[in-house]
């Protein structure tokens, strides 16, 4: 049989290197399956400023590197490549990527989530040239400038509201007239001088050659099209955890997929499979929260080890 690995962290964000960090420093020797887009929504962003720690900020794929030597420094293995199927009905968990088996006592979830897209070219190619998909992370840079939004749910509104703390201007643009955000948020944006509604538009084209200039929209009534100059598009339609390999197996929240993890803990339904990071946490969604979260992980899969050793050796002495 396959050699059983203490540990196995799926995923390589924040939450993933942080729970490899840990677990090779308690000489776990973790085998981290990190994925082919590893770093996540970290290579999309440009500087990150509030991180602490990097005082003078870093760029995102820059501090994703930085994050993964830390952890290869003290022993983590990496596989880059991504999983294709799991089993967890029984320990030892089993990993599969493509034909290849890789078994573990515990398991560590740390896949996050993604920021949706519209799926524009232009959306693509301008990504981190003004195009954003993070208000907390980005709005700084937007001094004085003129944004756009796009979104009609709370995370639109929200964001629209804090850059409008930094921007001269933030026009919110959504596709409909009726909002899914809660009202309380959709009178705050209304009530804020340097925040317009455009509504009943989609997104045609974000336009820009080295970085965004303006936005082309259509009317969802008339079919018309207008264009608005701005300098910043940030896209708040809302984040899909990366859940679809474990839906079957571990418990999430019914209608967002996200995982669902015990109380504090980072336990998931399945005892010594854990979830850290953006995969179970659609409240905070940070670098730093997400880091503290593998962190949490990875002592709880060193708890569990443990206590199955204390559990052997004890059932060993006694038969
Ligand atoms: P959401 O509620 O799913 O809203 C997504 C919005 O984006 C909808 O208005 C949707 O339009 C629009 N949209 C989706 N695809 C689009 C596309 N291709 N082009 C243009 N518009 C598109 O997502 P969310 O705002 O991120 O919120 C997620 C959850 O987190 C919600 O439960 C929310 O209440 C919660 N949240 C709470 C707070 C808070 O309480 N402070 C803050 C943020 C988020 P349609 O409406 O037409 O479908």
């Amino acid at each position: 049989m396959t050699d059983v690995r203490n540990v196995i962290i799926i995923g390589g964000g924040p939450a993933g290197y942080t729970a490899a960090l840990y677990s090779a420093r308690a000489n776990l020797r973790p085998l981290v399956i990190e994925g082919f887009n590893w770093g996540g929504q970290l290579m999309i962003t440009s500087d990150v400023e509030n991180y602490p720690g990097y005082a003078d900020g870093v760029m995102g794929p820059t501090m994703m590197q930085d994050f993964r030597r830390q952890a290869e420094r003290f022993g983590a293995e990496f596989l880059t490549d991504d999983v294709t199927r799991v089993d967890f009905s029984e320990r030892p968990f089993k990993v599969y990527v493509g034909k290849d088996e890789f078994v573990a006592d515990s398991v560590i979830v740390a896949t996050g989530a993604s920021a949706r897209q519209i799926g524009l070219e232009s959306e693509l190619r301008l990504q981190g040239r003004g195009v954003s998909y993070c208000a907390t992370c980005d709005a700084s840079f937007f001094r004085d400038k003129v944004v756009m939004v796009v979104g009609g749910g709370d995370s639109a509104l929200e964001e629209a509201t804090f850059i409008s703390r930094f921007a001269s201007k933030v026009y919110l643009v959504h596709r409909r007239e009726e909002f899914r955000a809660s009202p309380i948020m959709v009178d705050r944006a209304r009530a804020d001088e340097k925040i317009e509604f455009v509504l009943n538009k989609t997104i045609d084209e974000v336009i820009g050659d080295a970085k965004v200039t303006a936005v082309r929209l259509q009317d969802t009534q008339t079919g018309e099209f207008s264009e608005i100059e701005t300098d910043g598009f940030f896209v708040a339609i809302g984040h899909d955890p990366n859940t679809a390999l474990f839906v079957e197996q571990l418990d999430h929240e019914e209608d967002s997929g996200y995982l669902v993890t015990r109380g504090k803990s980072t336990e998931t339904n399945v005892p010594g499979v854990f979830a850290a990071g953006d995969v179970q946490d659609h409240t905070y969604r940070q670098a730093v929260t997400a880091a503290g979260s593998g962190c949490a992980a990875a002592l709880d899969a060193e708890r569990y080890l443990s206590d199955l050793r204390h559990a052997a050796l004890t059932a060993t002495s006694s038969g």
